[in-house]
């Protein structure tokens, strides 16, 4: 695996030094929303458990995360067993629950074992479906063969980000590879688990037009590994090395244009594709140079459904030109400079951050 060293520590440099967030006995948040993950739209718990975080940050962080935000350092077991009874208490009778922890479930150093069979125990029963997430090194069989003998159906969701081992090192400092993640989806696979495969649409150093292509390519490279794709345009997140560049006015975050092209454009039957984005038609994440909410709104709606058929008259009924221009006029940058703004700021006006 190749990392870029010069990079990794530009980015750790960024990073606060007092990683400490607010109450250790209660998540991060939980929250209730919409997902598709058994082939219909569900209602579905979401839960963020407040850890000591990801074990990249002992070395770095991924150019776009900012998760360590809301992490502990000081998190203890007492304190993780609080957290899970606080989310088994908040289910409400919803069988699909969604765990994020700002790091890997499946890391036992986060998530110690004997955390994890609590949770197992206490939770398993009294839902259908379990996502987790995991970077790639902890979806070993050793490490979640037992995993499956709860009940629940299990999905592993994997930040692959790209299938571009260039710019997985170079743009996001990953700290993985695509081979790790085919070899990490095939073993969760033959254990009976079933796959999300996580894409980053628009690390920085690249124009829009080349992310537009990387997810496209992405997408059809990851087929026979994921039962689902969630692309997820950029959004900004505090102290990361991508607001540093942002706040240059060095980075632009994604068109919502772009997005609707991508899931248009890689639609298949039998393959799932969906978005989801955090801080749509906000400075911060995927947004048009004119708020558009009929727009995310048919990206999410299609994302839930799989019927493309609104988006795509949406899409083939509006005028795209000053959008394909710009994004031609990028193309053509030397840097991925933030035209947009820097336009919409000569002509006086800005959307809200
Ligand atoms: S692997 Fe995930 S949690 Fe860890 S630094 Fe990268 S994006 Fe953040």
């Amino acid at each position: 695996m190749r990392t870029n060293r010069a990079f990794a520590s530009f980015i750790k440099d960024l990073m606060p030094s007092d990683l400490r967030s607010g109450n250790p006995d209660m998540p991060v948040s939980v929250w209730k929303e919409l997902d598709r993950i058994e082939g219909k739209k569900e209602d579905t718990v979401v839960a963020i458990f407040r850890t000591r975080g990801c074990s990249w940050y002992n070395y770095s962080s991924c150019s776009m995360c900012g998760y360590f935000n809301d992490i502990d350092l000081s998190i203890t077991k007492e304190n993780l067993y609080r957290q899970i009874d606080h989310v088994a208490q908040s289910l409400n009778g919803i069988k699909v629950l969604k765990i994020f922890t700002s790091g890997s479930f499946l890391d036992p150093v986060e998530i110690p074992i004997d955390v994890r069979e609590y949770f197992m125990h206490t939770i398993g029963p009294k839902i259908n479906t379990l996502l987790v997430e995991s970077r790639t090194e902890y979806i070993r069989e050793d490490n979640i063969r037992d995993l499956g003998k709860y009940g629940p159906q299990i999905r592993i969701a994997i930040g692959l980000e790209s299938s571009n081992d260039r710019i997985i090192a170079d743009s996001i400092n990953k700290g993985s590879t695509f081979s790790k993640y085919k070899v990490s989806a095939v073993t969760a696979r033959k254990l009976g688990y079933t796959i999300r495969t996580y894409l980053l649409f628009k690390p920085p150093f690249m124009t829009e037009k080349a992310a537009i292509d990387d997810m496209i390519k992405s997408i059809a490279d990851i087929d026979d590994f994921t039962d689902d794709i969630s692309v997820n345009p950029m959004n900004i997140q505090r102290n990361t090395f991508v607001e540093y560049l942002w706040k240059k006015h060095l980075y632009r975050p994604p068109r919502l244009w772009s997005l609707a092209r991508i899931l248009l454009e890689t639609r298949k039957p039998g393959r799932t594709v969906i978005s989801y984005p955090t801080g749509g038609n906000k400075e911060r994440g995927v947004h048009n140079a004119k708020p558009d909410r009929e727009l995310l709104d048919l990206i999410v709606g299609a994302s839930l459904s799989q019927d493309f058929s609104q988006l795509e008259s949406y899409y083939k009924s509006s005028d795209l030109r000053s959008y394909e221009q710009e994004i031609e006029l990028e193309a053509h940058l030397v840097s991925d400079m933030d035209i947009d703004t820097l336009s919409r700021r000569s002509l006086g006006y800005s959307i809200k951050i």
